[in-house]
């Protein structure tokens, strides 16, 4: 009787929360986080319970067939869900009715040769294999796919290993005890309905945060750069310099300032789309050439910035001159442009600074070189140190 009032509530929060993910996935585009395919293995689970609760016991039915592929399939559309949340591109109905229908088959086939006992044992064991496929493609995520979630997913490989774990307990007490082990009411059982009760309280507002998280993150991206290029725009570069100097003994930063040369002329000369083209190769030898580490950025119209982290003054030196050659010999090619393309940028280097809060100041020092470098002649590269001290000279002689 608690096992069946147990199995009960699990089928109403199963459903619920089937109607909520639902809810969720027509909100989100695209793929949808996989919120759709966690509505259905929710509502497959809990049609599985349903069935459980009117069976009684163990018996040879179609129901009892249902059943079993239901319980199997659930796990399988989490599963996809998961990929889809990840970004898979994977199919839902197909595989689960193919699932299905091999699932009844060899039901039948167990069944009939080996009898009622073996296809029970069959859905302990095949439950213990999916669930431990499961937990190791989540141990698997946290080290390649879902770095970005390591507390996440070592949580949800602690969850599905303990059901791995109740299954393989299954099977060994229906080899043990035969069907006298699934009474509803016996000490496992409940042990295990308990536990599939805990989880569906957890695991669902658990997907639910992990939408929310993917969401916010992706909105913090949006608001940190620039959609054209995806490099940073000023805000995300004041965010991203502000965690760096938070990390331990942070080093002084440098900040070059790119221009291209004569842009309006590409603009007049081959219209608008081949100034972005030109803009948006730019974006890439910048962060081609770039350190892994360093930041890049689009400030303007035409106008780039690389930061130099922990770098010298040299080193911003060679990262400048290894930018501006790379620019003035890549050919972009645009269509309707007939010949490539090819353009310039003036740079201009700003002295080091040591907190985010001297980014403005860093910007108007490599502005001002930047315009010596434009009035001198364009294609070059000019820095403020290297100006402060040919200003200071004169005072010191
Ligand atoms: P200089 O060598 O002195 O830099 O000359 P310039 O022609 O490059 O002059 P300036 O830097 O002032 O030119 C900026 C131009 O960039 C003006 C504007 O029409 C164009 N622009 C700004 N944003 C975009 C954009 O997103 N796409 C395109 N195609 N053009 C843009
Ligand atoms: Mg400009
Ligand atoms: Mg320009």
């Amino acid at each position: 009787m608690v096992a069946s009032t147990l199995v009960a509530m699990l089928c109403a929060h199963l459903l619920c929360f089937s109607g909520m993910f639902l809810l969720i996935s027509r909100r989100l585009p695209g793929n949808r986080m996989g919120m759709d395919y966690f509505a259905v293995g929710n509502l497959l689970l809990a049609l599985a319970y349903i069935l459980q609760l009117a069976e009684g016991g163990p018996a040879w039915s179609v129901m009892s067939v249902i059943n079993h592929i239901l319980t199997l399939a659930a796990p399988i559309a989490y599963w996809l869900g998961a990929m889809r949340f990840f970004g898979r591109q994977v199919p839902l109905w197909r595989p689960l009715i193919l699932f299905a229908v091999a699932y009844g088959v060899l039901q039948c086939l167990v069944q009939w040769n080996a009898g009622p006992t073996a296809r029970y044992a069959m859905l302990a064991a095949m439950a213990t294999a999916l669930f431990f496929a499961m937990t190791l493609t989540v141990i698997y995520g946290v080290r390649t796919f879902a770095k970005d979630l390591y507390g996440e997913m070592v949580f949800f490989a602690l969850l599905i290993s303990g059901i791995c774990v109740l299954n393989a307990l299954k099977f060994l007490k229906i080899v043990d005890d035969g069907l006298d082990a699934l009474h509803m009411d016996s000490r496992f059982q409940m042990i295990f309905y308990i536990y599939m009760s805990t989880l569906a309280t957890i695991v669902p507002p658990s997907i639910v945060w992990l939408v929310l998280r993917r969401l916010t993150d992706s909105l913090r991206n949006m608001a940190a750069r620039d959609p054209m290029t995806n490099l940073l725009n000023r805000r995300g570069l004041v965010d991203a310099l502000k965690q760096h100097f938070s990390s331990r003994n942070p080093g002084p930063v440098r900040l070059l300032l790119l221009d291209v040369d004569h842009f309006k002329r590409i603009n007049d000369t081959h219209g608008h789309q081949a100034g972005d083209a030109v803009i948006c190769q730019v974006a890439d030898l910048l962060r081609f050439n770039v350190r892994r580490g360093d930041l890049t950025g689009r400030i303007g119209g035409e106008e780039f910035v690389a930061v130099s982290l922990d770098a010298d003054g040299n080193s911003a030196i060679h990262l400048a001159e290894r930018l501006r050659t790379s620019i003035e010999s890549q050919a972009i090619n645009v269509a309707d442009a007939g010949d490539p393309l090819r353009c310039t940028v003036t740079i201009g280097i700003s002295p080091p600074f040591y907190g985010a809060q001297g980014l403005e100041d860093a910007l108007r020092q490599a502005d001002a070189a930047l315009y010596r470098g434009k009035t001198a002649g364009r294609n070059r590269i000019e820095s403020a140190i290297a100006h402060a001290s040919a200003c200071a000279e004169p005072v010191q002689q």
